[in-house]
């Protein structure tokens, strides 16, 4: 056991072992602490294991691989996707990718296996999960990709954007402003971003937003339905909020057509209603989907693509830069704080010269 002050959940760790044939063990090259990791250590999710490491978030360096392994060797800078599928679960051959075999499997980096923040960690299948980083992309835009830019993403393919909808991003954190660049580059007219901090109103204006609505300044729901003459907006993608955010998007959602999404996480028991009348007692032709975001090779290596040729520039988002392996609880703090001019953070370690 070597000591390597992993995070905030435990200071020490057993060497990852390499699962061969197809496995392969890398070490960050830089890092950052997530609002998920947030909930992780203080929220009221499933029982994690009490030396868990965290961390989902991460550019890195592949360090060695398993005999198998056909397309990544020791020296490789990667983007680590933040869910990584098992590919070779059977349910995936019926699209069931992130929760093939049980509920948030794919979900497993920093959750159900071994997290990113540590001087080593371990993925099962490199060739499935890693995807290079491309000549000339920042460290910064790179990290972003691997949990912001597909979340948001995702809520926006979920909602199957198309060219001149009005949509509704709800919450313009690091995920909600991947969200706006999502669906702006899909096609919507009118995004209608919802959010106070400045240094977000900034970055959802630069991202696609047309409008920012001020969740504090009255009914969510009717400033809405006031923008767009009482029909409301084609799609609302939920990126923040409180437990009122989806009776509040289906008020907002036109009849017959609009499509609610939630990436949101929603903290505590209870349940997320239906309100009986905007839902049109169960008939108002309204689609909702809850979301995990979409991880995998492929998938990374594209959203890479968008930042190679210029259309993302999704490292704008990191506004605090730590150095130091040890800085990572401070980066943790931030996210838990969020300071009214922090959007993300990146952790570079000192353990290696970058
Ligand atoms: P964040 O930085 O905390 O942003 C939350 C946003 O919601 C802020 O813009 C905030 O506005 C806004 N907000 C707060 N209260 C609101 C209200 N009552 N009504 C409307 N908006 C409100 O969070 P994040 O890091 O972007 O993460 C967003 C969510 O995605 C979290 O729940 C996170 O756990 C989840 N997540 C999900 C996935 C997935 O795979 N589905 C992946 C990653 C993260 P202010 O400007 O006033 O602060
Ligand atoms: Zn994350």
């Amino acid at each position: 056991m070597k000591e390597r002050g992993l995070a905030v959940i435990t200071d020490s760790a057993p060497e990852p072992e390499l699962q061969e044939p197809y496995g392969a063990i890398l070490t960050p090259v830089a890092m950052a602490p997530c609002t998920s990791d947030v909930n992780t250590v203080y929220g009221t999710g499933s029982k994690k294991p009490d030396d868990l490491i965290l961390g989902h978030e991460c550019v890195a360096r592949v360090v060695r691989v398993g005999k198998k392994v056909r397309d990544f060797a020791p020296g490789d800078l990667v983007a680590v996707p933040a869910i990584t599928p098992d590919w070779r679960n059977p349910e995936i051959q019926e699209g069931n990718d992130r929760h093939a075999g049980r509920p948030f499997s794919g979900n497993a980096l920093g959750r159900s296996i071994p997290g990113v923040f540590a001087e080593y960690f371990a993925v099962e299948d490199a060739d499935t999960t890693l995807a290079k980083v491309p000549e000339g992309v920042s460290l910064q835009d790179a990290l972003m990709c691997v949990d912001m830019v597909t979340t948001g993403f995702t809520g926006a393919e979920a909602a199957e954007i198309r060219f001149g909808d009005t949509v509704v991003v709800m919450g313009i954190g690091p995920v909600g402003l991947m969200a706006v660049q999502g669906a702006a580059l899909l096609g919507a007219a009118r995004i209608l971003a919802v959010g106070t901090r400045p240094v977000c109103v900034k970055l959802a204006k630069e991202f696609g937003a047309t409008e920012i609505l001020d969740y504090k300044k009255g009914d969510l729901a009717k400033q809405v339905l006031e923008k767009t003459g009482g029909t409301g907006a084609d799609a609302v993608i939920i990126c923040g909020g409180n437990d009122e955010a989806m009776h509040q998007a289906i008020e907002m959602v036109r009849y017959g057509i609009g499509r609610v999404v939630n990436v949101k996480h929603y903290p505590g028991e209870g349940d997320i209603g239906i309100p009986k009348f905007s839902g049109g007692r169960g008939m108002a032709g309204k689609t909702v989907k809850l979301e995990l975001c979409r991880g995998g090779r492929v998938r990374m290596e594209r959203i890479l693509r968008m930042v190679q040729y210029g259309r993302i520039c999704p490292g704008k988002m990191i506004t605090h830069q730590l150095s130091g392996f040890d800085r990572i609880a401070d980066g943790l703090e931030l996210m838990r704080q969020k300071p009214a001019d922090l959007v993300k953070v990146m952790v570079t370690p000192d353990w290696r010269q970058v």
